[in-house]
């Protein structure tokens, strides 16, 4: 009984669920036989006493017959409809209840996952950190091991930096309905820096930009940095080693266009919707080979909404993923 309950945590909640629906119209089918039984012995009764003070007519033919039989169709009538609207509204408010109950579920679930992978993802780093830090203090080390160890602390301490950004940008977003602080930035220079600050990453992949000059956008700095810094990080971890990555940036017409495009893993069509929920990641977490937490694509998506923009996912070919944010502006 316990693994059945543990396998299928609803299997309570359709017993109760069947019980109730099964209870209900069992009494609505009572009621209407009482009506039925009630009208009935309601007919014998009055033709009797009917037939012996109007002998010469037939109690069926008498108005009195009609009138009660009327009444005995509404009532009838009434307990149908009743009874069938109730059985629908019930279904409806067990049904609403149980897709609350599933969201809560999956909300918990993902917190879950969200606790489990950010102390992974604070430990190792920082565990990393320090074993490169003891090295070199302990022993003279050629100059080529030092500036690797040191070089492996840089890209463990960006991790932490990374992470720790998202994770504070989530709350911000949490926090305040709108969390943007607005002010005319360049838009290509920003992501310039990005791309050249991502071309040395530990997969030797290689990204480009095809950058257009001087497209200005009204924005938040930090969150503008963040989003494409959590698209090219994405199609960096998603994708295997010496592949490559291109970014597009693009002011047509009246919006502005930024595509990322990589030869990674790709994403499943039934996916693509999910991926933006907060703390959100693909497959479970014991088969997940890449660390996160599943708040990137979240304050994309937040950046983006912000801008009422639009995001789209394509299959980049032959292989990889596309994504394309579209930011409406006003045109020129
Ligand atoms: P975080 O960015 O918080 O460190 P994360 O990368 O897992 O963690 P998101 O950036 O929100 O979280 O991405 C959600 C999921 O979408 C990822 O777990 C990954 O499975 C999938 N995904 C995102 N970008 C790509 C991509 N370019 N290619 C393939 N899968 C991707
Ligand atoms: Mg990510």
């Amino acid at each position: 009984m316990k693994t059945t309950f543990a396998k299928n945590p609803f299997t309570i909640f359709y017993i109760v669920f069947g019980y109730i629906i099964v209870f209900s119209v069992w009494w609505a089918f009572l009621l209407y036989q009482k009506n039925e039984t009630a009208f009935k012995e309601r007919v014998e009764i009055n033709a009797i006493y009917f037939q012996s003070n109007n002998p010469s007519v037939t109690y069926i033919n008498s108005p009195e017959y009609h009138q009660l039989k009327e009444k005995y169709s509404r009532q009838k009538t009434m307990i149908l409809l009743e009874g069938t609207v109730f059985i629908v509204l019930l279904i409806i408010g067990l049904l609403v209840v149980r897709r609350i109950l599933v969201k809560e579920m999956q909300v918990t679930e993902l917190q879950k996952n969200f606790l489990l992978s950010v102390s992974h993802e604070l430990k190792s780093p920082l565990a990393s950190i320090k074993l490169n830090l003891q090295t070199l203090n302990q022993r003279q080390v050629e100059k080529t091991i030092s500036d690797k160890l040191m070089n492996n602390s840089i890209l463990d301490i960006a991790r932490l930096e990374s992470l720790i950004d998202n994770i504070l940008f989530a709350s911000k977003m949490e926090a305040t309905n709108s969390f943007m602080s607005k002010e005319l930035i360049n838009i290509s220079e920003v992501t310039e820096m990005l791309v050249k600050k991502l071309q040395v990453n530990p997969k030797q992949i290689n990204i480009s930009g095809q950058i257009e000059q001087n497209v200005y956008l009204e924005t938040d700095p930090t969150t503008f940095i963040s989003a494409i810094n959590n698209l090219l990080e994405n199609a960096i971890k998603y994708s295997p080693e010496k592949t490559a990555i291109t970014l597009g940036l693009q002011h047509t017409g009246n919006a502005i266009s930024i595509k990322v495009a990589d030869q990674g893993y790709g994403i499943a069509e039934d996916e693509r919707e999910r991926i933006f929920d907060k703390f959100y990641r693909v497959g479970s977490e014991n088969t997940r080979k890449s660390k996160g937490t599943g708040l990137g694509l979240y304050i994309v998506k937040r950046f983006v909404d912000e801008h009422q923009g639009s995001i789209n996912i394509q299959h980049n070919l032959p292989q990889g993923s596309i994504f394309t944010l579209l930011i409406p502006v006003e045109g020129d």
